[in-house]
């Protein structure tokens, strides 16, 4: 193959006198000549501290941990928002929700009853990268709207295989209708029957309720046959996994397994997973031209106790503009591409969006405000981000800001309560020197202080927020 491609070359720059392309693996940036295909592992629901390269102290997780090894450990990487409907919709955006109407004053998230979901007028990454001849596959939840009009199939993508919002809805328990929190603790949650969940291919039903024991097994093997469907041409591959989210379910290979219980078993099977696929790439000489990143969608969902993940040392889960809430365990994988180590630089989901459109030579919608940055320079330099700044929104408002080191709260609340306070002045953290969120230094820094304050102000002048698209249901 390569002969015959030389011999064209020659013939070509015989005939025209051109120089012919010479043909090489790298471009003078060290990067494939090909372009990159890329696999976003999305999990639901699992905290900073879950993994064992994390630090758990129990839950196994040696793929994901030989990943970081060949690849980057981030630790100081975010969602979009702390609840999965606008978190999923700011990553395959790359804007935050409220601009797309995909956060509301009212519901959080989608449910059954919904009425609408992402809007035609967004482009998701997956129609982005048409442009540059990708073919783009989802496997797992979407919960970006589960009418037809709004289905993965009708913004980008080719395929589908999953569940249109979370495994906890359609619950059909007679107990959860009576009382919701004692179904948690009984025996009902521990049936798939419980929640009637329709599990999807591209616009059809083909199973309800899913069979949840085997979801994560079942997407692992959509994936890797998507992978070898689509190996000769660039694939942007989206797997969703619908777990840890709870309710949470197992296959016989790993249910009873794990130090952790059930909610470690659920992992060690995501982890089981990510080595399938890790393995399959390489085996298939796909990983030196493919990107995989690996992260979740939000924090721990800490009111489900030992059910639920833990944040590590972050503050609060799930819900939370709290640490715990919006910042994630993430990997980059790329073997020979990306400059293996821990990076504490600042990343977003919402930068893959922009860093995947220029790796793909596809220029950035000029007619909308976009919140990602180029990570390039990180991934494949390990120098600085050009992210300085990370907005911590609830619903259509913003709670907190970071700046470089620091992060300001103008508002904290529970993540799964009504009670709220606002802070005047708002709460000063030093996030390199206290994680944790601890120790207010307000006013040792007043000037940090009025510098996050003008972001902020220069932040709402460009705020246009979208129609709220979760609103009305029922
Ligand atoms: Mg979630």
């Amino acid at each position: 193959m390569k002969f015959k491609s030389l011999g064209i070359s020659l013939m070509l720059f015989l005939i025209t006198g051109c120089s012919f392309p010479v043909e090489k693996e790298k471009d003078s940036e060290n990067r494939p000549t090909s372009l990159f295909n890329f696999v976003v592992i999305f999990a639901d629901d699992l905290g900073y501290g879950d993994l064992g390269v994390y630090g758990h102290p129990t839950i196994r997780t040696p793929h994901l941990d030989q990943m970081a090894q060949e690849g980057q450990k981030w630790t100081q990487f975010y969602v979009g928002a702390s609840v999965c409907t606008p978190s999923r919709a700011a990553l395959l955006t790359g804007r935050l929700a409220v601009r797309s109407g995909m956060t509301s004053k009212k519901n959080r998230v989608l449910f059954p009853d919904s009425h609408h979901g992402l809007p035609q007028t967004e482009i998701t990454l997956a129609e982005q990268l048409k442009a540059a001849g990708y073919v783009s596959g989802i496997i797992g939840k979407w919960h970006l709207g589960h009418k037809k009009e709004y289905l993965p199939t009708q913004h980008g993508f080719d395929s589908y295989f999953g569940i249109p919002y979370s495994n906890d809805m359609d619950n059909v328990s007679s107990l959860a209708q009576q009382d919701y929190s004692s179904f948690w603790t009984s025996e009902a949650r521990k049936k798939t029957e419980s929640f009637n969940v329709p599990l999807m291919r591209n616009e059809k039903i083909i199973e309800r309720p899913t069979d949840q024991f085997h979801l994560t097994q079942r997407y692992t093997e959509e994936a890797l046959s998507f992978i070898e469907k689509n190996k000769n041409q660039p694939f942007f591959l989206y797997l969703a996994h619908s777990m840890p989210h709870v309710p949470l379910f197992a296959s016989e290979s790993f249910e009873g397994k794990s130090k952790r219980g059930i909610y470690g078993d659920v992992v060690e099977e995501l982890d089981h997973s990510v080595g399938q696929i890790l393995n399959s790439l390489k085996d298939q000489g796909l990983e030196k031209n493919t990107i995989v990143v690996f992260t979740s969608d939000n924090g721990p969902w800490l009111v489900m106790n030992t059910e639920g993940g833990s944040a590590g040392l972050l503050r609060s889960g799930k819900g939370s503009t709290w640490e715990g809430g919006m910042r994630e365990p993430t990997l980059f994988w790329s073997p020979g591409n990306i400059t293996p180590g821990v990076v504490s630089e600042l990343g977003t989901t919402m930068d893959l969006f922009t860093t995947f459109s220029a790796l793909a030579n596809v220029p950035l919608p000029k007619d909308r405000i976009l919140d990602g940055v180029d990570l390039s320079p990180v991934l494949f330099h390990k120098e600085e981000s050009p992210r300085k700044t990370v907005f911590y929104y609830r619903g259509d408002e913003l709670y907190a800001l970071r700046l470089g080191d620091f992060k300001a709260h103008f508002k904290t609340q529970d993540p799964y309560s009504n009670f709220y306070q606002t802070h005047r002045p708002p709460l000063l953290f030093n996030l390199n020197v206290d994680p944790s969120e601890q120790f207010d230094v307000a006013n040792e820094y007043p000037e940090v202080l009025k510098a996050i304050l003008e972001v902020r102000q220069e932040h709402g002048k460009n705020m246009v927020k979208g129609p709220d698209q979760l609103q009305k249901r029922g």
